[in-house]
């Protein structure tokens, strides 16, 4: 089956068109057909498109909104340019959507009918930035697939729903949680989980026996304690604010803090949570850039004071996380490395673990300094008692993997 994932947002479109069925997906043979980025929709749109095995085209154009975004992905796919696999509309057999917010309604990916729909518009309060730009991709989709085609919603939360209660709730009265559904739900599933599942995989071990810590480091970061193969905690809650410094994220502070900056700077709360959640975390430290690549370019070539604090920062909060996780889910026997800066970065990597020979985590620096650029495996010493992995994360690929399940109403295993 030939799927279409698309991840929709606010003012782009991302997708990627993979091939993949039950067969493919236990021999691991899935084919990626293509991938694209459309930005700045709603103007003058930035289109990066690429076929497999064809070289990208960069253009711009006139898009709309979502679903002529979406008409411009299916012309472009049938078209000369696209991959050849694709000649028509007929050739797409699915729709796989991100969908950040599932709440405590969607424990694992599903397909979408109008109940669906309406359920994920009840998430919209948790997720007001997110949730609606989803939900207007799954409407793009049925006007240019028509409603003929089955489409699935694969939840950023989903995997985390296994979080017992001591953990998800927050120590507030009970009655929010009550009335508003106010706790921790967690983020990055789709990509805590496929790690967790490459894990196992590499290790030839069964789910039951996966008890890991997986961290994605990215824009976004999050942590998460997978005992048993299932999500125990997570650094993420409400809302993808909390947790490790991200980006442009303060990750977690004391909440008095949000008062204090509305009387001295004279802001609204909603100012102060915009201004942590976008002048934040690696950029508000460092005054600089929320671009890890570059923060440590700078502390390397200008020794700048406030890059080098940024990243001592970024890199503390991860190994108190570590820390307390292994003590939360009873230990562990991987970190796994995941995201932008988990993949590509031996020298954060190599920082963050510097404080953790006390668990007896030892990694392998020269293990370390060459897992780069799509590297898989481990980048620890062998007779270290915690060893440290490299997993280059595959969002889409999960996805494309649960629509087929979804659409062949074959169970999903976490
Ligand atoms: P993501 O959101 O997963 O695409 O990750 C983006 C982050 O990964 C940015 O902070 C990038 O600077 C960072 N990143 C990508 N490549 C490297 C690298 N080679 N070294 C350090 N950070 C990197």
């Amino acid at each position: 089956m030939n799927i279409l994932v698309l991840n929709c947002g606010s003012s782009s479109v991302k997708f990627q068109i993979i091939a993949t069925d039950m067969e493919m997906i236990g021999s691991n043979t899935d084919q990626r057909l293509a991938r694209g980025n459309l930005e700045r929709i709603g103007g003058e749109a930035i289109v990066s498109l690429q076929a497999n095995g064809r070289a990208a085209s960069l253009s711009t154009a006139a898009l709309r909104d979502t679903r002529a975004a979406v008409e411009m992905i299916l012309r472009w796919a049938c078209s000369d340019e696209g991959p050849e696999q694709i000649t028509s509309v007929a050739d797409i057999h699915a729709v796989g959507h991100r969908v950040v917010h599932g709440g405590e309604h969607f424990k694992h990916s599903v397909k979408i009918d109008d109940e669906v729909l309406r359920a994920i518009e009840d998430c919209i309060e948790l997720a007001p930035l997110h949730n609606p730009t989803n939900i207007k991709g799954i409407q793009a989709a049925r006007d240019v697939f028509g409603s003929g085609l089955p489409q699935v919603a694969v939840f950023d939360t989903a995997f985390h729903q296994t979080l017992p209660e001591h953990a998800y709730l927050y120590a507030i009265p009970y009655q929010l949680y009550r009335r508003y559904r106010i706790r921790r739900y967690g983020f990055h599933g789709t990509s805590h989980r496929y790690v967790a599942y490459r894990y196992r995989q590499l290790q030839k071990i069964a789910r039951e026996e996966t008890n890991v810590i997986t961290i994605h480091l990215g824009n976004g970061c999050s942590i998460a304690g997978i005992r048993s193969g299932n999500s125990q905690d997570t650094s993420m809650g409400l809302t993808p604010l909390e947790g490790l410094v991200m980006g442009t994220r303060s990750g977690d502070i004391d909440p008095a803090i949000i008062d204090f900056i509305c009387v001295k700077e004279g802001l609204s709360s909603h100012e102060v949570e915009t201004l942590l959640n976008k002048q934040s975390g690696l950029l508000g430290i460092s005054g600089l850039t929320n671009d890890m690549r570059e923060l440590l370019a700078e502390e390397r070539e200008n020794n700048d004071r406030r890059a080098h604090l940024a990243i001592e920062v970024f890199c503390y909060r991860v190994r108190k996380y570590i820390g307390s996780y292994l003590a939360a889910i009873g230990g562990a026997d991987a970190v796994i490395f995941t995201g932008g800066i988990g993949e590509n970065s031996p020298e954060v990597r190599s920082r963050i673990c510097s404080g953790l020979q006390w668990i007896g985590l030892s990694l392998d620096e020269e293990k370390n300094s060459l897992a780069q650029k799509g590297f898989e495996g481990k980048v620890s010493n062998d007779d270290s008692r915690l060893a440290a992995y490299v997993i280059p994360t595959d969002e889409e690929l999960l996805i494309a993997r649960d629509t087929v399940r979804c659409v062949m109403g074959v169970e999903q295993r976490f």
